[in-house]
This record gives C-alpha cells, structure tokens and sequence, in this order.
C-alpha cells in the first residue's frame, strides 16, 4: 500500500512523472489539475466555477477541491494506494487530507518533491502550450506556488523525499522509485 503525494513547482513534470510512476506502482494517478480540466471541458457546475480560477492561476477556494478529492478518494480503487498529483496545494488542504485519510485510520507514505531550477521550469512551461500556460499566467502560478504550496515542504518534512527532476523521464521515475525504496 502506498500512498503518495508528488509536489513541485508548475513546470517540475509533476504530471509526467506522476503517470509513469503510477504504472510502476500500480496505484491511480490523481491529479486535481485534470479533474477540474475535465470538469470544465464538460461544463459541469464545478467545472464552470473552477473555470476563472484555472484560466487567472489562482487556487480554486478549498471547499470546492477538498470535496472534489474526497469523492475521488472514496473510490474503490485508491484502496490499493495512490498518487496525489496538485493536492494538497497549501497547508489547509494538507490538514483537510491527513483528516481524511485518518478516517479510514491511514496515512500518506511519503511526499516527494520534484526539485528543478526556476530556469528550466520556465523553458519546460512555455514549450508545454497548455491555454493556463501564458506567460502572465505562468507567473502567477509560480507566485501561488512559493506562497501557497512550498510553506508544505516543512508541513511535510518528516516524509518528505526530495528528488533531482532533472533528466530524461524514466532516469527522474527511478530516482523516484530508488528514494522510496531506500526508506522502506
Ligand atoms: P495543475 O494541472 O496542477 O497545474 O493545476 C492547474 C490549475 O488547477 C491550477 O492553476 C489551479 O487553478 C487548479 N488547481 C489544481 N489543483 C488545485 C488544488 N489542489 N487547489 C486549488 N486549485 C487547484
């Protein structure tokens, strides 16, 4: 059983490394970010609220994504683990998930931090061509991530697993896979 949460700035190849690890794993992929694309890609009501939030950078508000991630996690599928991929992004979604989790008397594993340089991450965002991926918005995103999301790096110390991102994308999974490994 394994329960992970993968964290790192936009542009660190979360999303990239989260499928491959997945498939080592064999655990599901949970990544907010897709949820909500698919959410507005179907226009559903949550997905026409989230809208403005994903297309300024802003977080969209913690009731609307803590429900989101508890429905998902109360799939039958995540009994066997899973990957959080974009969530927690601030301490009070990680005190929202460690209640959750606590319900159902577990716990996350570990939480690996994908470490790259601003430079690269700038490079790998504007060749991505996502719609969020302008260069106001990019900006934006990095700002919410140094004052949302990078204050959980000590949230999470006692778990947390900091990774070199950098490389091809199998060479940064067994990395992944090895410092885990190197845990147990
Ligand atoms: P991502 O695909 O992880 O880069 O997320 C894209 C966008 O989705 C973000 O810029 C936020 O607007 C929204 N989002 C994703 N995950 C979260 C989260 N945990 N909390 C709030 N907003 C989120």
């Amino acid at each position: 059983m394994t329960r992970l949460v993968l964290v790192g700035p936009p542009g660190a190849g979360k999303g990239t490394q989260a499928v491959a690890l997945s498939q080592r794993l064999s655990i599901p992929h949970i990544s907010t970010g897709d949820l909500f694309r698919a959410h507005v890609a179907e226009q559903t009501p949550l997905g026409e609220e989230a809208k403005r939030y994903l297309d300024s950078g802003e977080l969209v508000p913690d009731s609307v994504t803590n429900e989101m991630v508890r429905e998902r996690l109360a799939e039958s599928d995540t009994k066997a683990g899973f990957l959080l991929d974009g969530f927690p992004r601030n301490t009070k979604q990680a005190e929202v998930l460690g209640e959750m989790l606590a319900e159902s008397d577990s716990a996350l594993d570990a939480v690996i931090q994908l470490d790259v340089p601003e430079d690269v991450l700038v490079e790998r965002l504007l060749g991505r061509g996502r719609t969020d991926d302008t260069e106001e918005v990019i900006r934006r995103r990095q700002q919410v991530y140094q004052s949302e999301t990078a204050p959980l790096l000590d949230y999470y110390r006692d778990i947390l697993v900091k990774v070199d991102g950098v490389g091809e994308v199998d060479e940064v999974s067994s990395r992944i896979v090895n410092a885990l490994d190197a845990r147990a």
